[in-house]
Formats: structure tokens, C-alpha cells, sequence
């Protein structure tokens, strides 16, 4: 069944079922959780249930007819995809436009006709604005779903008119799994990627990439050196920034990334000056962390943790890229 490729979300599968099977359904869903746990798998999943023309079962599509090979494919005529566009970091209002209009029309094949915003975090007033009429009073068979990380980011216009559908990050096993249908083979290689992944496929995945281990030990050397060269270290940084192209999201996780080992090698340092061992670090590395515990001290490793989670706020804030580095750089502890 097609519904096996989707990990670990089985709670919201069966609020679907039995909002179904109770003839409850809700016009519109705001699917809320971390990127790559799956909220776009499952949507799409559920929009193939739907407009399949040969469902096996209640909820479930048969993986086989056209209509099914349309959703996969992204050509249905009733399933309609709004996404920001990759140069923008907004939905644009003439696009919501577009949208709601395509909405509204009848649907071409069956009773359903299903509009998913994948990027709900990206409303501005104005989009969100031309969208609260369709949101309010849906066309009939319309179902709409809504795709983003926080219910922070949500207008509360839109937010109070949405059931929530909470997603959450995956667990190791099920990361695990996933990886390996993703192609990571090695056994180690996907131990690592879902230890640090944090639940999300999407964040395992782009971990999977010798660059950012080459920009993780480059920042943990200048971090722990005698004399940190701040300038060299920002450009280290920024460069690493820029590399992941013009979009912001492939931007963003790289940022978040690095803060990730920063905040990792800080709690290492913490736990080897308190005497605990850390398994599967390097010993060249181990060595430097313990002698600069020694000299930042606890209380400032602490600080230094606190600046570091800080700053991966900002940057799922979208704060400018820049602004975040330059605020870390600017508190890696001098020498004393
Ligand atoms: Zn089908």
C-alpha cells in the first residue's frame, strides 16, 4: 500500500481516517512540523486517496490508475500546488489569486478537488489576506492544506480557520529507514546522518555531504584555537552560505547546520571538562575541546551554548544570513 512509504506519522493518518469514516472532514488542514518529516509525502498521499478512480479500500489509493499516476506526477487537473516561487521569499498575492480562482472552479473529474499551499509559512498580509475568502467558505469537494513548520508563523485570520494537524520529527529507527531508501547504503553512514538529523529526512540528507564536514571542522578549529581568526572564520562561513545557490532554504539548513556542530562541539567541551567521555569523537579533537573548556570556562561554554541556539532562532526567524554570523562570530570568547 502506498500509505507504507510514509514513517512515523501514523496519528495524523488516522485522524484523516476517522474524520473520514465519521463524515467530519474539515474543508482545510494546516499541516505543522519540522521540514522533511514527511507533511509533503503525506499530502500528496492523501490527495492520490481521494481522486483515485479505483480506491482498494476507504482512504487508500490503488498506486495503479491514471488518476493516481497524475497526482504522483503533479498533472491532475484537481489538484492544484501553490508554492513560493524560488527567487522570493513571499507567496506573492497575484499568485494566491491565481489559486483561488483554480479553486473555485468545478471540480474536471470526481466530487474533490484538493489546493495545497506547500508553504503557508510564506504569507504576507496581502496573499494571506486574498485567501481568507476561500479558506472561510471552500467550494464544495474542495479540501484544502495548508504545509508549514510553526503555527508561530501563522496569521491567526488563517490559523482560526484550519484544523492543526501536528507533525513530528521522526525517530531514529524510522529516520534510519527512510535514509536507506534514499539511497545512504552504508549502515554507519545512516547511524550518523540520523543522530544528527533531528527527525527530518531532509536535514539527514543534506547532511550527507563532505563540504559541510569540511565547514564544521574548520569553524571547530578556529573556534577552539589559541588565537580564532574571526575575519577568516566569517568568510569561511558566508562562503559556505553562498554556495548552496540563490534559494533560501537550502540556506538556511546549511546555517542551521553548522550552529548545530557548534552547539555539539560546546556540549562536548562541557561534558569532557566535567570528566564524562564522548563517544565517537576524535581524539585530536577531544584533545582541543578539553583545553578549551579549560580556558572559556564553564560558565562561559554555557553562554557561548545559549548565543549559539540563539542565533538558529534567528535563522529559522529568517533573519539575514549575514547578521546571524557576524552576531556568532562576534561572541566566540577571546583570549584571555
Ligand atoms: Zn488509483
Amino acid at each position: 500500500m502506498s500509505w507504507d512509504r510514509i514513517r512515523g506519522q501514523d496519528t495524523a493518518r488516522n485522524t484523516f481516517f476517522a474524520a473520514v469514516e465519521a463524515g467530519r472532514l474539515a474543508h482545510s488542514y494546516l499541516l505543522v512540523g519540522p521540514d522533511g518529516v514527511g507533511k509533503r509525502l503525506f499530502a500528496r498521499e492523501l490527495t492520490k486517496a481521494f481522486l483515485c478512480e479505483r480506491p482498494p479500500a476507504k482512504l487508500t489509493a490503488c498506486d495503479k490508475c491514471p488518476a493516481c499516476a497524475q497526482v504522483e506526477v503533479g498533472t491532475h487537473p484537481d489538484l492544484l500546488v501553490l508554492r513560493t516561487p524560488a527567487d522570493k521569499h513571499e507567496l506573492p498575492v497575484d499568485d494566491m489569486r491565481a489559486f483561488c480562482a483554480q479553486v473555485s472552479l468545478k471540480p474536471t473529474r470526481g466530487p474533490r478537488k484538493i489546493g495545497i499551499v506547500e508553504d503557508a509559512d510564506d504569507f504576507n498580509a496581502s496573499s494571506a489576506n486574498s485567501f481568507l475568502k476561500t479558506l472561510e467558505e471552500p467550494p464544495p469537494g474542495a479540501l484544502l492544506l495548508l504545509l508549514a513548520t510553526t503555527t508561530d508563523r501563522q496569521l491567526p485570520t488563517i490559523l482560526s480557520r484550519c484544523q492543526v494537524m501536528r507533525f513530528a520529527p521522526l525517530s531514529p529507527a524510522n529516520l534510519k529507514a527512510v535514509l536507506a531508501t534514499q539511497g545512504v547504503d552504508d549502515p554507519a553512514k545512516r547511524d550518523r546522518l540520523a543522530r544528527l538529523g533531528s527527525g527530518s529526512v531532509s536535514r539527514a540528507l543534506a547532511l550527507d555531504d563532505d563540504s559541510i564536514w569540511q565547514v564544521r571542522q574548520k569553524l571547530v578549529d578556529g573556534l577552539t584555537s589559541l588565537r580564532p581568526q574571526f575575519q577568516a572564520l566569517a568568510e569561511v562561513w558566508s562562503k559556505f552560505h553562498e554556495d548552496a545557490g540563490k534559494e533560501t532554504g537550502p540556506q538556511r539548513l546549511r546555517a542551521s547546520l553548522v550552529l548545530q556542530f557548534l552547539v555539539e562541539a560546546v556540549q562536548h567541551a562541557l561534558k569532557l571538562s566535567l570528566g564524562v567521555t564522548v563517544s565517537d569523537l576524535d581524539p585530536t579533537e577531544a584533545a582541543r575541546l578539553k583545553a578549551f573548556a579549560q580556558r572559556v570556562g564553564t560558565d562561559g561554554l554555557m553562554e557561548l551554548q545559549d548565543k549559539f541556539v540563539e542565533a538558529d532562532l534567528h535563522v529559522e526567524r529568517r533573519v539575514q544570513l549575514i547578521l546571524v554570523v557576524e552576531s556568532v562570530l562576534a561572541k566566540f570568547p577571546r583570549e584571555k
